[in-house]
């Protein structure tokens, strides 16, 4: 099984090298370096979870490396534990300052020094699951608006970069408001799941990418994806929102709960995301709901443009 953390070892006496790992190489994937430039090349190579760093070696010692580590961007937020034989509180006030997280005096204590190397991947666990958590919304467990922000921009630099059409669907759903009225702010929410679950069922390829925009307002990035086959996703995700059947008798569109769908395309030539195709979504979008709702609606800007 592969195991869940990943260890930097740096120290320049091999004896320490083996102890350390023999301790620890059973509960984590370990890697060694014997000295500072080795521990950098690692360090950059293999984005460990923790680092456990000796002060004492020649030519580039433990501060000069965690100096190099916090001074990257792919190695900045690596935790880093101290061991060293200097235990002056001197020694180990400079080692925090430096941004270490602990210090683990020479010789060892096997259990110590476990522990200390658990509850500090206990941190890194906890750490990255609140990261998760806030990119993801809380109702419906798709991403949430801050995560679309993210993959829009990234999306429309890969069109961009690949001269590809990026498209992409504003959507809601259909008098969402008479439903909460009529059934109940619970029933709203189940709603929002399943509406949710449904579009996302409906997307088959990993980089096509739904998102809850706020409340019964969703996202949907289709890149690579011209206007006539973002019409026809379009679709799609409306007819699988439909064929949930959620019962509402007081639509004025189906028997069920319906969305409307507003879609534009673009490829991009700025690097800066240009708000124009959001407004162009927004806005067929506004189109598909006077036309009578349950229904999808395409740019025509973007369509005679792609
Ligand atoms: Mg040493």
């Amino acid at each position: 099984m592969k195991k869940p953390f990943t260890l930097l070892i740096v120290d320049d006496e091999k004896q320490n090298r083996t102890l350390l790992t023999e301790l620890l190489q059973d509960d984590y994937q370990v890697i060694l370096a014997k000295n500072g430039l080795q521990a950098l090349e690692k360090a950059q190579a293999h984005v460990p979870d923790l680092i456990l760093l000796d002060v004492l070696m020649p030519e580039m010692d433990g501060l000069a490396v965690i100096r190099a580590l916090k001074s990257a961007d792919t190695t900045r937020h690596i935790p880093v534990i101290f061991v060293s034989a200097l235990d002056t509180p001197e020694d180990e006030e400079r080692g925090l300052d430096l941004g270490a997280v602990d210090y683990i005096a020479k010789p060892f204590h096997p259990p110590i020094v476990r522990a200390r190397v658990r509850n500090h991947l206990q941190a890194v666990h906890q750490r990255r699951l609140l990261e998760r958590l806030a990119l993801i919304d809380s109702l419906t467990e798709v991403p949430n608006r801050r995560r679309f922000a993210e993959v829009y921009e990234r999306e429309w630099r890969r069109c961009m970069r690949n001269q590809r059409p990026l498209s992409l669907l504003v959507l809601d759903v259909d008098q969402f408001k008479r439903y909460n009225d009529t059934y109940g702010h619970a029933a709203g929410d189940a709603a929002l799941k399943r509406v949710a679950a449904a579009i996302q069922s409906a997307l088959k390829r990993p980089a096509d990418f739904l998102a809850r925009y706020g409340g019964e307002e969703f996202v949907v990035l289709l890149p690579d994806t011209s206007a006539a086959s973002g019409l026809q996703m379009a679709d799609t995700i409306r007819l699988a929102v439909e064929a949930e059947r959620v019962p509402y008798a007081e639509s004025d569109c189906s028997p069920w709960l319906t969305i409307s769908l507003g879609g534009a395309t673009v490829v991009p030539v700025d690097v800066e995301v240009d708000t124009r195709l959001f407004e162009a979504a927004d806005q067929a979008l506004y189109e598909a709901k006077s036309r009578g709702r349950n229904q999808a609606v395409w740019s025509a800007q973007g369509a005679a443009d792609h």
